[in-house]
């Protein structure tokens, strides 16, 4: 077995561990925090990210020119999207979580869609190792810290 597949089977084993707490402990405040990320976000239609004043600041604060997964140009690929980390699907109180916020081309966050963070490495580590080092860099570290004392 080389390095890469210790790996990979390292990351299978942390996100299938992950993956089983989800939804332990959620709280009312959690569903709230849901909600206001989609009233922050999507307040003027979903067709277009960071549509408050707020969110439009946090994007500028958030980006430059390139999107941190593929490297081409926002403007090149459908434009600026404000993606979860982990999904907001397994994870509604990360909803508006900022350490779990990050601002990727929409192309991208379709290509990744639901997955989990650990998912979704592995699934770079296969059809884009080139990308690989930047995704793991970007990972949130503290935020699946914080899964694993919930
Ligand atoms: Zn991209």
């Amino acid at each position: 077995m080389d390095t890469d597949d210790k790996m990979l089977q390292e990351l299978f084993a942390l996100a299938d561990k992950v993956g089983k707490k989800q939804y332990h402990k959620l709280t009312s405040q959690d569903f709230d925090n849901y909600r206001k990320f989609d009233h922050w976000r999507y307040i003027n239609g979903d067709g277009e990210c960071g549509t408050t004043p707020e969110s439009k600041q946090w994007v500028k604060d958030n980006s430059d020119w390139n999107c941190p997964i593929c490297g081409e140009k926002f403007a090149d690929r459908d434009g600026r999207t404000i993606d979860h980390k982990l999904p907001r699907a397994q994870y509604p109180w990360l909803s508006l979580d900022f350490r779990n916020l990050w601002v990727i081309c929409r192309i991208c966050n379709q290509e990744k869609g639901e997955m989990h963070w650990y998912e979704y490495e592995h699934y770079i580590l296969i059809h884009y190792p080139d990308r690989y080092q930047d995704i793991a860099f970007a990972r949130p570290r503290k935020l699946l810290q914080t899964l694993k004392e919930r």
